[in-house]
């Protein structure tokens, strides 16, 4: 794709966020047959290979998935009992982000973040969580935040972003974990002073993936002085030891109406395809596993609206009157499991849905106890207020498929 490919998403995230309102009256008339699901265009998010290394850094304010986090405020990330999984206690594994700037000034930059915990065991737990309502402390497995930046700011500069690799960002970011490459590195290894981790847990994983034998080394070379090394993580791209990432996406974002997919890209596409037939099998095998007819209603409702665009991982709904699509009518939110804002208690409104497809570009596994959802859906705050915290807790609602472990 051409190196406007970054402005564009940016335009049309924005013009989004103004045009939706106006467009709604043109399709009000649409699928009047179906009163349980409003099926109004809204915006999708396919994967795609990454072009090129650079251009999913945090200075083009991409939205992506795998890999590790373009961290927007790169100083401030989340720490304490933030970043870990309140049930296992390990580090949450980044899942996705999303650039969905807003017209107001201090949300000039906007990123929402979700993370989880790559084990289905807590996500199981995470579903009892998840039904007690406003539990003072969530226990979660599933993690959102919001970032956002006013245009003028420490971190980026105010003109767009040149797409080119030259393009820096102003700022340094904080020095992170050298496993995961994703949270903050505030432990260092006691040999070497040098590694750095989030967490005991990434530094013994590091420790007998390797660094057992690099350390003494690493003790002989030069030490590097912390400056140095924070503009080693800045300037190029971190380094990570951890296998266990999941593999990186660009999420290229289209409109549901648009018909128009490019048939040159199905050549570049080609993994996914080997995806979508595997995809196809399993939602297959999921729908005859169902015994309600509500499920297999809702089923196939939800079938059909993902048929218009097989490929697409994610459907981003804010300021729109359309409403997430539920593969199953067991496990939905009523409005009141829906929390107000922990910052500025006023009403949370539903911005995407991060659809079961993702696991297959993922890799993820088809086995019993492998990570698996229906439906992913994150509210957040609706008038994305500022609070002095610069990640801001949101919220995710799990679907999972098995209505009977998740009660
Ligand atoms: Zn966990
Ligand atoms: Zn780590
Ligand atoms: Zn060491
Ligand atoms: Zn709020």
């Amino acid at each position: 794709m051409d190196t406007d490919a970054i402005g564009d998403i940016v335009d049309k995230l924005k013009a989004m966020q103004n045009d939706n309102v106006e467009d709604q009256d043109e399709y009000d008339d649409v699928d009047e047959d179906d009163e349980e699901e409003e099926h109004e265009p809204i915006t999708l998010g396919f994967f795609d290979k990454p072009k090129n290394k650079w251009s999913l850094q945090r200075q083009y304010f991409p939205s992506k998935a795998g890999g590790v986090p373009a961290w927007l405020d790169p100083l401030n990330i989340p720490s304490g009992g933030s970043f870990v999984c309140d049930i296992c206690g390990d580090p949450l594994q980044f899942l996705l982000q999303v650039y969905a700037p807003t017209e107001k000034e201090t949300a000039f930059h906007r990123m929402l973040f979700v993370f989880m915990c790559p084990s289905m065991k807590c996500l199981l737990r995470d579903q009892h969580e998840q039904w007690k309502h406003h539990p003072e402390k969530p226990s979660r497995s599933v993690k959102v935040f919001r970032c956002q930046l006013p245009c003028v700011n420490p971190f980026y500069s105010q003109e767009c972003p040149q797409n080119n690799e030259s393009h820096k960002p102003a700022g340094c970011g904080a020095v992170l974990c050298d496993w995961c490459g994703t949270w903050k590195g505030d432990k260092v290894c006691s040999s070497c002073k040098q590694a750095r981790y989030c967490s005991e847990k990434h530094q013994v994983m590091s420790w007998r993936a390797g660094h057992k034998i690099a350390c003494p080394q690493m003790q002989i070379s030069s030490p590097v002085s912390g400056s140095n090394k924070s503009e080693t993580t800045l300037f190029e791209s971190q380094k990570v030891g951890s296998k266990n990432l999941w593999p990186e996406f660009e999420i290229i974002i289209e409109d549901e109406s648009e018909d128009n997919r490019d048939t040159s890209e199905e050549n570049t596409l080609s993994n996914s395809l080997i995806s979508r037939t595997r995809a196809d099998d399993t939602m297959n095998s999921i729908f005859d596993s169902f015994q309600g007819d509500a499920d297999k209603k809702s089923w196939a409702s939800f079938q059909e609206c993902i048929d218009n665009a097989p490929e697409q991982v994610l459907r981003y709904y804010r300021n729109t009157n359309a409403k997430p699509i539920w593969p199953v009518s067991s496990g939905r939110p009523s409005n009141a499991d829906i929390p107000r804002c922990s910052y500025c208690s006023g009403p949370m409104s539903c911005e995407f849905q991060i659809l079961p497809q993702l696991l297959y570009y993922f890799g993820v596994d088809n086995e019993v106890d492998s990570l698996d959802w229906a439906s992913i859906v994150v509210y957040a705050c609706e008038a994305s207020c500022d609070a002095s915290l610069p990640y801001k807790h949101e919220f995710a609602w799990v679907q999972i498929y098995s209505p009977s472990t998740a009660l």
